[in-house]
């Protein structure tokens, strides 16, 4: 038996049904978040569900109870479910009325699902690291929310599954902006340089992580957009996100990072990033 959420509650999967006019599914109205789960606890769950009432509240969708019950109620479902490592995934929607893009009034209620998955640590890749390919940005101004409009970033990620790569490298013109659902870095002389956080990019919970990580390891911190040229340039290249954790970027299009091979701050940022991680209860 497996369990979902659906708005306070958690339910059994098949006792979810989605009405057809619901606003997600007419018009991508509505925002989500992934949250980690290592070894049966969420991971900087208070960080992301506060990006969730933010990315929310940027759309004027009002969520119907607080931080902390949210929080309970993923913790409730993670339990249900008996995640061990895995994520769960979570979606608000402006509700279920007849389809019309000016919002609806106050009657027609936001819709709230989640669901977990079990889902192994890509190790290979931390190990290995991966390809990633440019393609040109496409999406709107407003990368700062966790929109469910993805298609600017699925039409990214197939294009790199296509040419046989793991990730899309986006950029505006010859500015790298982030993954398509991942932030970009590069590494220069012991120098981690990436997107600052405004409305180009989604700043990630893994970025921030990273970024403290990068700190305390003694490396200095660059938020400062890279060019595609600069970005071939560096000694090394990472892409982070709450699935990809810290996973290294030996080659682009074809053209090596480095020398091929994840580089030596690569494999500190990844042991540090370790020391972050929850054990667990039988740690
Ligand atoms: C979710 C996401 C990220 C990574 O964010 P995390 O909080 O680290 O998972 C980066 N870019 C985009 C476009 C995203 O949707």
């Amino acid at each position: 038996m497996s369990y979902s959420l659906l708005n306070d509650q958690i339910v059994k999967n098949d006792e979810i049904v989605i009405d057809k006019e619901d606003r997600g599914y007419q018009f991508g109205d509505g925002v989500y978040e992934v949250v980690k789960v290592y070894n049966g606890e969420l991971f900087t769950a208070t960080e992301h569900i506060d990006r969730f009432y933010a990315s929310a509240e940027k759309i004027r969708i009002a969520i119907p109870y607080t931080k902390d019950k949210l929080h309970q109620l993923l913790h409730q479902l993670v339990e249900a479910n008996n995640v061990d490592t895995g994520h769960v995934y979570f979606q608000i929607t402006r509700g279920a009325c007849p389809r019309n893009h000016i919002f609806p009034g106050d009657d027609v209620k936001p819709v709230i699902t989640g669901n977990t998955k079990e889902n192994p640590r890509p190790v290979a890749n931390f190990e290995n690291g991966v390809k990633a390919t440019f393609v040109e940005d496409i999406r709107w101004l407003r990368c700062d929310i966790k929109s469910l409009n993805l298609l600017g970033a699925v039409l990214a990620k197939q294009e790199a599954h296509e040419k046989g790569c793991y990730e899309a490298i986006l950029h505006r013109g010859e500015t790298i902006t982030e993954g398509s659902s991942s932030n970009i870095y590069g590494i220069k002389d012991g120098v981690l340089y990436t997107h600052p956080a405004n409305n180009l990019i989604l700043n990630g919970i893994t970025r921030q992580v990273l970024l403290t990580c990068a700190t305390e390891i003694g490396m200095s911190v660059k938020e400062e957009a890279m060019t595609k040229e600069q970005l071939l340039a560096m000694d090394e290249a990472i892409v982070s996100s709450t699935t990809s954790e810290v996973t290294p970027i030996i080659d682009i299009d074809g053209k090596a990072i480095g020398n091929g091979t994840p580089g030596e701050w690569t494999r500190k940022l990844q042991a540090q990033f370790e020391t972050k991680i929850p054990k667990g209860i039988n740690a």
